[in-house]
């Protein structure tokens, strides 16, 4: 058994009664014994065919021979062994050939992968374009790309950022024109032809499977030729690598889409990440039909999804989803990270313990575990790891609540996600690499080679504060938008939330020391949210953003740390328990109280950053 298991188990059935999800008629099927066998199976093929390949991929980095993109065995091996699996397909219909499982059990299951080697990856991209495609996709669109790719034949990317355009979106410069007279009447749906340019797109180009499903944001021209500006133009295409038939097979024919280079990454080297080039004329594709762009037949071919303008609606729908899978992969790669470090920790003697008369060079080493200081790092790490596990698979659960639920639990639960998804992607980016950085100092200067795993955890983390929106960007979504949406709705119900954790705990003598805390926390920031609109002046709100997005991911953890805690026996003998009770006092004692400080700049709505002159730096 993994050391993460019995806290995946714990969090699952302890706090979140995932069991008892079987009480709803789409998971009537399951019981706790085919969750456990899915989370064996997953725990078994992480450890076999991803952990010992982790530091193979992150050296053998993806490589182009002019023709194809060449991964390691590994990988392929990997990729086989996950499909095989059933997981791309798991929370699927029945009809669909999946096994209607709850995305909490998808979710817990997926951060075995990710522990163990989060680069060679876990469908997360595959799975959230088919997804995608089953909601909005018309019905040969779900039967010709997503059931193939839930299957497994084809996998998926999602290419919205362009070379000049990352957080702007409204600023791609991608063209979808009309494919011809007829491009209307192509039966997997209007058909255009695509020119531009992709930058970052994973696994944009790779041998893994059949054929790549790019979901691409593309503007359609208005009357007068000219881009629309904003996101109101934006729309949303299907572009195959290789073109399919209505029939689901390969065609023979190669769309024109071009691998125009690899990039080299600092981390995640396990997976491909491309600049595509659509429409430059490389593959030209079907040049005799409809016309292409200029009268020169390029251009990628590309089938609508939804309708024209909505794109970026509809692709929100891939990237809330995939905001709570890189929260998890940060989660994951924090945990990887602590456990490397506790042992470590458990094995290292260097230095001896000082007593009333100081040091005795007489006396044998101790093991570091030993010393204060690296119990602190380890500590940071297991409440900084642990609590933000709890929140993601809490918001997994919400997932299921949302779809499953009864009307009013399912409205509670897509609001609390509202304004939780930013935090539960961002928080665990910053906090949970913070926690590699420690796990690089328990290790000295081994942590800082590549002898040890801890500084690939590190660098494979650097990335989740960049993609799926910036730390700045989700800073800025929370309080400029989600903590005001629908009159502040959702704050509401997360404040009833946590005031309801704040009663229970108070109960406890044990845990009102904590409650009294969190209800403090609460407040200060439901004060600063007020302060920091206090002008209605976004540019003075959204100025200290990230230090309010630090206090609410902060208050938030605290309160998913108490919650926790209530299930906890009181005085129960358990290690484990007591290790909980320890890593939540650590966060309420080091960790909550910090918010006194990012809040007090967002409610005076410091000006220090927002007016620095340029020329001043
Ligand atoms: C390894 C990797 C994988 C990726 N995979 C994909 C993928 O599969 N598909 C895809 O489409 N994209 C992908 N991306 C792209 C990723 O989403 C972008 O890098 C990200 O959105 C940031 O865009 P940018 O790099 O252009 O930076 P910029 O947008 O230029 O941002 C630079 C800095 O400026 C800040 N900033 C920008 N605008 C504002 C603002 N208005 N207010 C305050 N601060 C601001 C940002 O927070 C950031 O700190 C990937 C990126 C990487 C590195």
């Amino acid at each position: 058994m993994s050391a993460l298991r019995p806290t995946v188990d714990f969090l699952l059935y302890d706090w979140l009664k995932a069991d008892r999800l079987n009480e709803r008629a789409r998971f009537a099927d399951h019981s706790r014994e085919t969750f456990d066998a899915v989370l064996d199976i997953c725990e078994r093929i992480a450890r076999e065919k991803y952990a010992p390949f982790n530091r193979l991929v992150d050296t053998e980095e993806p490589r182009f021979d002019g023709e194809k993109v060449i991964l390691p065995k590994a990988t392929h091996d990997a990729h086989d062994a996950y499909v095989a699996s059933g997981m791309l397909s798991a929370a699927q219909d029945y009809e669909e050939g999946g096994m209607q499982l709850p995305y909490t059990i998808e979710a817990a299951a997926g951060t075995f992968f990710a522990t163990a080697s989060v680069s060679i990856g876990g469908g997360l991209l595959t799975k959230g374009n088919a997804n995608l495609l089953m909601v909005h996709g018309t019905g040969l669109q779900k039967e010709v790309f997503a059931r193939n790719e839930f299957a497994g034949r084809f996998s998926g990317t999602m290419a919205l950022s362009e070379p000049q355009a990352g957080s702007s979106l409204s600023d791609i410069t991608t063209r979808a024109i009309p494919d011809g007279a007829d491009f209307e009447g192509d039966p997997l749906g209007a058909r255009y032809r695509l020119r531009g340019n992709k930058m970052w797109i994973s696994a944009g180009e790779h041998e893994l499977s059949e054929n790549i499903v790019h979901l691409v944001l593309a503007k359609i021209p208005g009357p007068d030729g000219k881009l629309i500006p904003g996101t109101r133009g934006i729309s949303l295409f299907i572009v195959p690598k290789m073109m399919v038939g209505a029939d689901g097979q390969l065609t023979g024919e190669r769309n024109d889409v071009a691998l125009a280079g690899l990039n080299h990454k600092l981390g995640w080297r396990g997976t491909t990440n491309t600049l595509l080039n659509f429409g430059e004329g490389r593959y030209p594709v079907r040049v005799n039909q409809g016309g292409g762009l200029d009268g020169r037949g390029a251009g990628a071919i590309g089938y609508l999804v939804g309708k024209p303008h909505e794109g970026l609606r509809c692709m929100f729908h891939m990237m809330n989803e995939a905001r709570i899978g890189i929260g998890l992969a940060a989660t994951a790669l924090g945990l990887a990270g602590y456990y490397a470090s506790l042992d470590y920790a458990r094995n290292r003697p260097q230095g001896r313990p000082v007593g009333p008369a100081g040091k005795d060079p007489a006396q044998p080493q101790v093991r570091i575990i030993e010393h204060a200081d690296i119990k602190r790092m380890l500590l940071a790490q297991k409440s900084y790891c642990e609590g933000a596990l709890a929140l993601l698979l809490f918001c997994a659960r919400l997932v299921d609540e949302q779809h499953t639920g009864t009307p009013e639990a399912a409205e509670e639960a897509r609001l609390l996600l509202e304004v939780l998804t930013p935090v539960a992607k961002s928080w665990p980016s910053e906090f949970c690499l913070e926690a590699n950085s420690m796990a690089i100092q328990v290790h000295g200067g081994y942590g800082y080679t590549r002898d040890f795993p801890v500084e690939q955890y590190w660098r494979d983390n650097r990335l989740n504060m960049i993609h799926e929106g910036t730390h700045g960007i989700q800073a800025a979504d929370l309080l400029g938008r989600k903590v005001a949406m629908e009159g502040g709705k959702g704050l509401s119900l997360l404040a009833l939330r946590i005031n309801g954790t704040i009663e229970r705990a108070i109960q406890q003598p044990h845990l009102a020391e904590h409650a009294n805390a969190l209800g403090q926390a609460l407040q200060k920031v439901g004060a600063a949210t007020k302060s920091a609109w206090a002008t209605g002046n976004p540019a003075d709100a959204l100025a200290n953003a990230v230090p309010y997005m630090q206090a609410f991911g902060h208050l938030v953890i605290a309160w998913t740390w108490l919650d926790v805690l209530l299930v906890l026996a009181p005085g129960s003998p358990r290690a484990a328990d007591e290790g909980r009770l320890r890593a939540a006092r650590y966060f309420f004692h080091y960790e909550l109280p910090k918010i006194g400080a990012w809040l007090r700049v967002v409610e005076t709505r410091d000006p220090t950053c927002a007016t620095m002159p340029e020329e001043a730096f």
